[in-house]
């Protein structure tokens, strides 16, 4: 049995400014890794391609691994690298294999196609019609029509923060080297969930996410809600599901639906309410009075670098140092200039430099604005590391070349490539202790609960500013399917 085994992850958000150039699929080298250096990097970590060769050894299976490629979240990606990576999977199944297992994240967007994953496997089925095709996809994929017709079987994280990659890639992966007669539903209902309400550790994700693990239990292969990713002006952007049975098509569509009627009832608990960031310092500050132990998480989720956010803006940053907070650090500012500067500074130099706010953000008419900091510089690393865990296990994060900029009161983390703070091992890597601060900035919105939650004293979301705004308003839906809840309060399910 030959195997086509391959990654190719991108969540798009159309409202970002981030470029997405192949290099941003590479971790640590210059390019996506190729061939048997995918199987070393990935054998034995915590990810659905991780799981996929484990499936393909014990399968006693020849497996080619033709590209391995995930970027963190950004703009639209570049036509040469989707056609560089795209046609290298093409190249390997045009070969001839037995079965195809890829690990894709469902929410791509290229400068030339809206559904970047649809547009893959078409390209598969016109050289490969009837070769079975086992797809891992994120929560967060917008699932287009194509995906669903042209996968064989479909199997979708459960988890948010995804911590269960690897069984995710099990689920699809078993599907489609068993004896099975996969038959795959998928449907939509009309809503854009935002995504700070989106936590499978949080009603009502939790219990959406509970009964498709439980349909699974019940003989389905594979049953996956898509809460899906609202920040992508294309028409699929919103929530979906998928069920795939052994042969039996009607069990198989009304498993999908109860997964759709379960989201659609609980459609106004998906709805994210903004509070000003003002109050959100003054009530930061006060939980943060007390001597104990343990940080106040400020949550800046309005410019998280793994929903397509700059990285950049100062909004949070600068009222925590208006504020006088003390005792604090925060991940991070990726400012690969503001790195430089230190570099030539040196360890222990102190600086003033413009820190952040180097990207526009035209999508939301608003301007970089970066602000003046002083501090000393108090550590300067290449910013590679292993994840720790639960999320990405053993996956190698590529931060670029960092730096900790300490104004006495802040640590700030200041990082040249976008790394969202979900494991310990980014803050370890730059010599921070997130457990003895009073106060943590974190640029992310539900994956820092994955590796870093349980430091957390209390929590208090930050609205400041980017491409990950919370507030539906500051975005310009041109293309998104219309009515769409809750942009459309009277959106009804089409039957
Ligand atoms: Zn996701």
């Amino acid at each position: 049995m030959r195997l086509v085994i391959a990654q190719l992850k991108h969540e798009t958000n159309t409202f970002s400014p981030v470029p997405t150039p192949l290099a941003r699929f590479a971790h640590g080298t210059p390019a996506p890794l190729e061939g048997p250096a995918v199987r070393e990097a990935f054998k034995g970590t915590g990810t659905a391609i991780g799981a996929f060769i484990d499936l393909a050894e014990q399968a006693g299976a020849e497996a080619v691994y033709p590209i391995a490629g995930n970027a963190a979240p950004s703009a639209p990606v570049d036509t040469a690298a989707y056609e560089f990576m795209a046609g290298r999977i093409v190249d390997a199944v045009a070969k001839g294999c037995d079965a195809v297992l890829l690990d894709l994240h469902g929410a791509m967007v290229t400068r030339a196609h809206d559904d970047g994953e649809g547009e893959l496997l078409g390209r598969l089925r016109r050289i490969a019609p009837d070769i079975p095709i086992g797809v891992a996809l994120d929560m967060h994929t917008n699932l287009f029509p194509a995906m669903g017709r042209l996968a064989t079987v479909i199997a979708g994280y459960q988890t948010y923060p995804h911590v269960d990659m690897y069984e995710t890639g099990l689920r699809a992966g078993k599907a489609i080297l068993s004896k099975a007669k996969p038959v795959l539903a998928f449907g939509h209902r009309p809503m854009l969930p935002h995504v700070m309400r989106q936590s499978s550790l949080d009603s009502p994700n939790k219990e959406i996410q509970a009964r498709a693990r439980e349909m699974e239990r019940q003989g389905a292969l594979a049953a996956s809600f898509f809460v899906g990713f609202p920040h992508a002006d294309i028409p699929y952007a919103g929530s979906s599901a998928v069920v795939v049975t052994d042969g039996d098509a009607a069990k198989a569509q009304a498993l999908c639906d109860e997964l759709l009627d379960m989201a659609w009832k609980a459609r106004e608990k998906f709805v994210y309410q903004v509070e000003p960031l003002e109050k959100s310092l003054l009530r930061a500050k006060e939980a943060g009075g007390s001597t104990s132990g343990r940080p106040v998480v400020l949550l800046d989720h309005y410019d998280n670098c793994a929903s397509g956010g700059t990285m950049d803006t100062m909004a949070v940053l600068g009222a925590i140092l208006d504020a006088g907070l003390e005792e604090a650090a925060a991940f991070a500012i990726c400012d690969p200039q503001a790195v430089e500067q230190m570099k030539r500074a040196g360890v222990g130099a102190r600086v003033t430099l413009p820190l952040g706010g180097k990207l526009d953000m035209p999508a939301l008419k608003l301007k970089g604005k970066p602000r003046s900091v002083t501090g000393n510089v108090r550590r300067i690393v290449n910013g590679i590391y292993r994840n720790e865990g639960p999320m990405a296990r053993g996956e190698l994060a590529d931060m670029g070349a960092s730096a900790v900029l300490d104004t006495g009161k802040v640590e700030i983390a200041v990082i040249s490539r976008h790394v969202e703070p979900h494991d310990i091992g980014s803050f370890r890597a730059l010599g921070i202790e997130p457990e003895k601060k009073r106060y943590l900035m974190l640029k992310s919105r539900v994956h820092w609960r994955a590796g870093l939650g349980a430091l957390a004293r209390a929590t208090v979301e930050c609205a400041g500013e980017g491409v990950c705004t919370s507030d539906y308003s500051q975005l310009r839906f041109n293309r998104v399917r219309r009515p769409v809840y809750p942009l459309d309060p009277e959106a009804r399910p089409s039957v």
